[in-house]
């Protein structure tokens, strides 16, 4: 029996608070009719007291913020997160730990695990995303390595990301393959290896000085801000940083040769924020002739304007550069022995777009239209059925729908790293990113793919198309009620629509991004709403009305934009913050 002692606070042995006020953020104004004040009913419940003096606070606190969440779930459009989601069937995993600690096909010993629906999530997706399935190691015959391998990730794809720059720094860099190690995780530890590009043709220009050890990472303009994070975490310099050192005054692509920090995104118009194929083929070309293995990161459904890079079109401009220069067989001296691997790695960052375009292409295949009777439009490949991609990442929380958030990154057996250890103790290799795995976004996504037929999953892409073409018109209509132009854009096949910003209540209301965008040398403060499941016409409808009560006051700023910003570097160098990272387009969080 604990004394009683035991049972009270031991207010002498830590500290008190510094201040009486409460100094953190508050919460969002509450709506009209749920009117509370949870941050004093959270702070009435101390966690620092003896557990009966909280008893009825804490019931209130966990009420309100339950309310609260209820409530700010019920007008969520900002962010592409799924809301619609119905686990209850999994209330009881929740008392277990589930954890999928080291690699999905190698149980180890930790067993309290969902592996077996991890590896059923991944042959799924496998399927779906045109892979080579099932896994299948060398001993079951896969010897070239062409099975894919994944695993599901305890972050979204920011971890998936991040995950891909450090496998492909090390599969350019030279390190020992999974596939050529036998098991010794020893070798991993070797030093860099020496390569020698093969087969370069003898009409080639000739190369200015193989850097060896520096891979380059062009993204483009509109790619994710954890790639910015990915790259200095994982220490790649990017091609920006690379060319301004080592090559001056040489970009191809400016006309003062000054290095940018990303592939411009302008494919299709001044607007759409789909990689400039060109511009990135000129890169690709300056550090290919140059014997810079390449990263490349194709987005495809950018954050802010959901765009989607052409897969197809930038392969298309790109193989015969890296075929040309011998980029596509290089061979690595590993110590004796010959390594043959690409000079080049392709990554798909496909948060939202990998979980779903599949789908709208076999509506669009099956003739299916809108309510309007438009067709459905045909996306662009972006799968493994393209022999040149190495890697996709994909969010499980954006399109699915998820209580947490979580992810699924996938490669091939061929490009797998061996683990810098092997730990005896898991019993299982250590071939992801993190240690303990989330194991209950298995569940989630097991539970949900398995409730769902193949027509369910194309009528939901289907709508949600609908849904965004829904909001554009809705919105254009809505600028011509208030005489004003609203800036409404919509990246082709996109999910979100974009528009000038709205004021500081409304976007908390309906939980908005913001974004600030260059538009013909103008800066603009934008807003976007994102179709997802959950979103209806009602509440769409409720925003408008929102909008109209407040007329021109419910947006944050009525002049035409700023005049100034050239490329939206403006906005990063006049920040007083430390950054040199440029943030144009790629928020996913307001600003
Ligand atoms: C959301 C997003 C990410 C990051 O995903 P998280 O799930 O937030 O980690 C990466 N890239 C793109 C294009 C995204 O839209």
């Amino acid at each position: 029996m604990a004394s009683s002692m035991s049972d009270l606070f031991p207010a002498q042995r830590v500290s008190p608070p510094t201040t009486d006020d409460y100094v953190y953020p508050p919460l969002p104004k509450a709506l009209e009719g749920v009117n509370f004040d949870l941050a004093s009913s959270l702070r009435d419940s101390k966690l620092q007291e003896h557990p009966a003096n909280r008893l009825q606070a804490r019931q209130e606190a966990l009420n309100k913020s339950l309310d609260y969440l209820k409530q700010q779930q019920s007008h969520f459009m900002g962010f592409q997160a799924n809301q619609k989601m119905s686990f209850d069937e999994l209330n009881d995993f929740l008392n277990v730990h589930i954890n999928n600690i080291g690699d999905p096909f190698v149980e180890g010993t930790c067993t309290t695990n969902t592996k077996f629906m991890e590896r059923a999530v991944l042959d799924y997706y496998a399927s779906l995303w045109n892979a080579n399935w099932p896994h299948k190691s060398a001993l079951l015959g896969d010897e070239e390595g062409n099975s894919y391998w994944g695993f599901l990730l305890t972050m979204g794809s920011t971890e998936g990301n991040m995950y891909a720059l450090w496998n492909a720094r090390d599969y350019l860099g030279g390190k020992i393959l999974l596939m050529e190690s036998g098991g010794d995780t020893k070798k991993a530890a070797a030093p860099r290896l020496v390569y020698r590009q093969a087969a370069v043709p003898p009409n080639a220009k000739p190369r200015q000085g193989a850097q060896l050890h520096s891979q380059n990472a062009p993204t483009s303009f509109d790619t994710h801000y954890s790639f910015a994070k990915a790259t200095r975490l994982i220490a790649i310099p990017t091609f920006g940083v690379v060319g301004e050192e080592k090559y001056p005054g040489m970009c191809p692509i400016t006309q003062d040769g000054k290095w940018p920090d990303e592939v411009p995104s302008y494919e299709e118009g001044p607007e759409d924020g789909t990689i400039h194929t060109q511009s990135l083929a000129e890169l690709v070309l300056f550090f290919a002739r140059r014997g810079h293995p390449i990263f490349v990161n194709l987005n495809y459904g950018t954050t802010f304007k959901g765009a989607y890079d052409s897969v197809v079109k930038a392969m298309a401009a790109l193989m015969p550069i890296f075929q040309f220069y011998g980029h596509d067989k290089r061979v690595i001296d590993a110590g004796g022995k010959e390594s043959v691997r690409t000079g080049f790695w392709i990554h798909v960052d496909g948060a939202l777009g990998a979980a779903y375009i599949p789908y709208l292409k076999l509506a669009a295949e099956e003739g299916c239209k809108f309510e309007d009777g438009d067709a459905v439009e045909v996306a662009p490949e972006f799968d493994f059925s393209l022999d040149a991609v190495h890697s996709i990442s994909m969010s499980g929380h954006k399109w699915m729908g998820a209580p947490i958030p979580c992810g699924l990154f996938m490669s091939k057996r061929r490009y797998q790293i061996n683990p810098p250890s092997n730990p005896i103790y898991t019993g299982t290799p250590d071939t992801t990113f993190a240690g303990s795995r989330n194991g209950l976004s298995a569940v989630f996504y097991w539970s949900y793919i398995s409730k769902h037929t193949l027509k369910q999953h194309i009528d939901k892409a289907v709508n949600c198309q609908g849904m965004a073409r829904f909001i554009y018109n809705t919105m254009k209509e809505l600028g011509k009620k208030l005489k004003l132009d609203l800036w409404v854009a919509r990246s082709p096949l996109s999910l979100t629509v974009r528009f000038r910003q709205l004021n500081h209540d409304l976007v908390l209301k309906y939980s908005l991004s913001n974004e600030t965008l260059v538009v013909n040398g103008v800066q603009r403060l934008y807003s976007h709403v994102f179709a997802m499941e959950h979103v209806t016409k009602e509440l769409v409808l409720m925003l408008v009305e929102d909008v109209m009560k407040l007329g021109h006051k419910a947006f944050k700023d009525l002049s035409d934009g700023i005049a100034g910003g050239i490329d939206g570097l403006a906005t990063a160098m006049d920040a007083p913050l430390v950054s040199c990272v440029p943030f144009q387009s790629r928020g996913f969080t307001g600003n």
